[in-house]
């Protein structure tokens, strides 16, 4: 045995909180960032005697993920408790779903290396979040922030189907894609508003049944998630190839060594005493519910992009480009529907827009410049009215002013020369002035042609529309 005799088997397990405003089970707010434990209530905090009732939010941003995701939603499903001890905890359990989740049988397509791959969705849960004990090394003292406790988060759990770490991030990052697109999540791994346990086991290829998995945590880059997998199946290997049985446990990724080390042995569901939650009634749904969620479903991400190839005639890396933010891909097919060329309109939202956008903090959402006003602006540029050096100084103005591009172009005197008239009359000064250039030209030294045109567009103060001056200067020159 070797090691390329070995395959890698991954599962994950991700948390996304939901978009809402208020948490799960009482009316405190989810914002982030607020001062420790100012957004609690006797009901999060887990005192005696209070009842949680259900955020009806909470249950359509779940449903719409488990539909967008393929699966099937079920009309009656159960809260559990899931009993454990932490001092961020405070009830001692956390409400969650065990064996009746609101969704499962799901699929998620992705592509990898250009091969498009499908992995199973398990199943998808709602549940609330526990709060955030911080350590202070210094002091020697920890602290325990309840802010958090009862944000509502969705778990979805896919099958062990992925065979590698570039699979999982790309897994990783189509769900984000998804669950932003959708709005019910914001997608933030850093701030941990999107987490991902990874299941890691290995298994030899002739081998029918998957090994022991390790379920890693404190994965929060896609950097982190590939790194932390090829480390833990090389761990692993190397236990085996050594003789040794891989412990199911967990582990935590330390992303400054680069390794994986026990956290704790893997707790069993039975360890929890999971039992149904008596403070709350069974979930039931019913099909006109269900069946509005569907039809309120935006197209997602990865249809998206496949109509902007086929629609548009988009580069896949243009299409990739507009798709990721679902409100640039939205302002695009607003210009699109206006502007003279939709490959074009693609780049330049790639290019110059982009880096204005970016100025600007990003977003499109308040931006000044309409779609129809920059379709206007590729109007004018595809006319020859305007060059598109010049139509970069015009955008820069429209950002700030959200000026109509017609107007700006005249105030500013950055219209572009066409009028042949004009143009024939620069040409021909420039050639009466340099005489000797243009024996030579004749002569064969056609790389001069440049410097011609060159000399017409400074007479003309860099507004000539260089297209027909190349033209002119050619016909005049005899060639
Ligand atoms: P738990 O709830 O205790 O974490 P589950 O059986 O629900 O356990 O599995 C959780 C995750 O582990 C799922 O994403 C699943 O795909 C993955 N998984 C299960 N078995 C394996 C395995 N042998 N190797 C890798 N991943 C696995
Ligand atoms: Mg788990
Ligand atoms: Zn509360």
């Amino acid at each position: 045995m070797e090691s390329s005799d070995f395959q890698a088997v991954i599962g994950l397990e991700v948390h996304a909180q939901l978009l809402t405003r208020s948490k799960i089970f009482c009316g405190c707010s989810t914002e982030f960032g607020a001062p420790a434990n100012h957004h609690t209530c006797p009901v999060c905090l887990g005192l005696p005697g209070v009842l949680p009732v259900l955020n009806r939010q909470v249950v359509e941003l779940a449903v719409r993920t488990g539909l967008a995701l393929g699966c099937q939603v079920r009309p009656r499903s159960v809260w559990s408790r899931k009993n454990y001890f932490y001092p961020d905890l405070p009830k001692g359990y956390q409400i969650t779903q065990f064996d009746l989740p609101l969704c499962e049988h799901g699929r998620l397509e992705f592509d990898v290396g250009g091969q498009m791959r499908l992995v199973r969705i398990r199943r998808i849960h709602m549940e609330e979040d526990a709060g955030k004990t911080v350590h202070d090394a210094a002091e020697g003292e920890s602290w325990v922030d309840l802010n958090r406790a009862g944000v509502p988060l969705i778990e979805i759990v896919s099958e062990p189907d992925l065979a590698s770490s570039e699979e999982a991030a790309e897994y990783l990052k189509a769900l984000r894609d998804v669950l932003v697109c959708l709005g019910v999540n914001d997608g933030n791994l850093e701030e941990g508003s999107f987490r991902c346990d990874a299941n890691v086991s290995v298994r030899h290829r002739e081998a029918t049944e998957l090994g022991t998995r390790v379920e890693l945590k404190n994965l929060n880059s896609f950097r982190f998630v590939r790194q932390a997998v090829d480390f833990e199946v090389a761990r692993q290997v190397d236990v085996i190839l050594g003789g040794g049985r891989v412990v199911q446990e967990t582990r935590l990724y330390d992303s400054v060594k680069n390794e994986t080390r026990p956290m704790r042995s893997k707790e069993e569901a039975h360890d929890y005493r999971y039992f149904p939650e008596p403070d709350l009634p069974p979930l039931t749904l019913d099909d006109a519910f269900v069946e509005q969620a569907r039809k309120a479903l935006p197209e997602l991400p990865r249809a998206r992009h496949a109509r902007f190839v086929s629609q548009y005639g988009l580069p896949a890396a243009d299409a990739k480009f507009l798709v990721a933010d679902r409100a640039l891909a939205d302002y695009y097919e607003a210009a699109a529907a206006k502007a003279p060329d939709a490959r074009k309109l693609a780049s330049w939202m790639q290019g110059e827009f982009a880096r204005l956008l970016k100025e600007q903090g990003g977003t499109v959402s308040n931006l000044k410049v309409a779609p129809a006003q920059l379709a206007a602006l590729l109007s004018a540029v595809d006319r020859g009215e305007v060059s598109g050096s010049a139509a970069k100084e015009v955008l820069g103005e429209m950002f700030r002013t959200g000026e109509e591009p017609a107007a700006l172009i005249a105030r500013k005197g950055l219209a572009q020369v066409s009028d042949a008239g004009a143009l024939e009359a620069a040409v021909d000064e420039v050639l009466a002035k340099n005489t000797g250039e243009a024996e030579k030209y004749r002569a064969g030294k056609k790389q001069i042609l440049g410097f011609f045109v060159g000399q017409v567009m400074k007479a003309l103060k860099g507004k000539g529309n260089p297209a027909l001056i190349n033209e002119l200067v050619r016909k005049k020159l005899g060639g």
